[in-house]
């Protein structure tokens, strides 16, 4: 029997299916990876990409090209630029086509996966997330940044060598003005952050929780789109991520590891994309909005009634997916 269930973050319905016979298949485990000869973020490369924004550990320019672990370039194909093209400069009023597209090269080595980081390189990849968003909204000109992670053939990564994106933007995207208006309408209806009620909810559930400790929290959201998708938050109300501690930081990052180490064991090294929402630059906001990352193996392709709809068919309730999450959770070693 199919069941619809709403979230009352962004709205969308998903019909959770489990009797379907179109379950999501198992991946077909991890391509090898193809050479790094030509790799533009492999150690000894640097010079195929733009110099460097940030790096680390940091320390002096002459020691870069020797110490670094995890940099940030200027993405060699952005999708939004400060460099206007005549043509857009003469249609374009709003700015809305100028933005920054950075890039977090998240590790010297050819590897292609978060979760194949050292644990320095997963939290130094943080803390470095949390330095751009610092110098952006520094800035003043642009309203939202973000953070996103395409990892693995499948899931809109071009680049094979594990990285992460950044792309800021004078608008704040539909997706999260959407979250920020729900946010908003139960703030003031209730007084309470929309956010830390659902982590409440779900933590005195525990139908959903994949793992918990003081300060984080990650389970299946009860409306999850897609089968497996986890949502991983501070548990005390934090609306701006770049406003987060380092400790706070380094844990979020291996967790996130460990996260996805548990995807690798329960559907041999899937895809997946993983994105950032945090407060806009310039907002409010403070009481309601509590930032957090989203998750999801890609083991669907998104079909014409999610476009049609933004409602989702998901054959694997997340009660399911948080049980066998946190199976996987107990075998794999948090300090690999
Ligand atoms: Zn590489
Ligand atoms: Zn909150
Ligand atoms: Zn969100």
């Amino acid at each position: 029997m199919s069941e619809v269930r709403q979230d009352p973050i962004s709205g969308h319905r998903v019909i959770l299916a489990p009797d379907r016979h179109n379950r999501p298949a198992a991946y077909d485990g991890q391509e090898p990876l193809s050479e790094n000869k030509t790799c533009p973020f492999c150690a000894g490369h640097e010079e195929l990409t733009s110099n460097p924004i940030c790096w680390y550990p940091p320390g002096t320019q002459e020691a870069y090209l020797r110490n670094w672990r995890v940099r940030v370039i200027a993405n060699k194909f952005p999708a939004l630029s400060t460099a206007t093209t005549s043509l857009n400069s003469q249609t374009a009023t709003t700015g809305d086509h100028e933005g920054i597209h950075e890039v977090f090269v998240e590790s010297r080595r050819h590897i292609d996966s978060f979760g194949e980081l050292s644990s320095d390189e997963a939290a130094w990849t943080w803390l470095a997330y949390r330095e751009r968003l610092l110098a952006i909204r520094q800035q003043k000109q642009w309203a939202y940044a973000q953070i996103f992670k395409n990892s693995r053939r499948g899931s809109g990564a071009s680049v094979e060598h594990s990285h992460s994106q950044l792309l800021a933007s004078r608008f704040v995207p539909s997706a999260l003005s959407t979250e920020l208006r729900s946010a908003a309408e139960h703030h003031h209806r209730n007084k309470t952050c929309l956010y830390c009620s659902m982590i409440e909810s779900e933590i005195a559930g525990n139908q959903r929780v994949v793992m918990k400790d003081k300060d984080l929290v990650a389970f299946c959201p009860a409306a999850s789109r897609f089968p497996y998708e986890v949502w991983l938050f501070p548990i005390t109300h934090l609306p701006r991520f770049e406003a987060s501690t380092t400790s706070l930081l380094e844990r979020a990052s291996r967790i996130l590891q460990r996260l996805i180490r548990s995807f690798d064991r329960e559907l041999r090294c899937p895809p997946y994309n993983y994105f950032l929402h945090t407060a806009p630059f310039d907002s409010p906001q403070q009481a309601y909005f509590h930032w957090h990352l989203e998750i999801f193996p890609r083991l669907v392709t998104t079909g014409g009634y999610e476009w049609a709809t933004n409602s989702f068919v998901n054959t694997v309730p997340p009660e399911t997916a948080a049980r066998h999450l946190r199976q996987r959770w107990q075998q794999v070693d948090a300090h690999q």
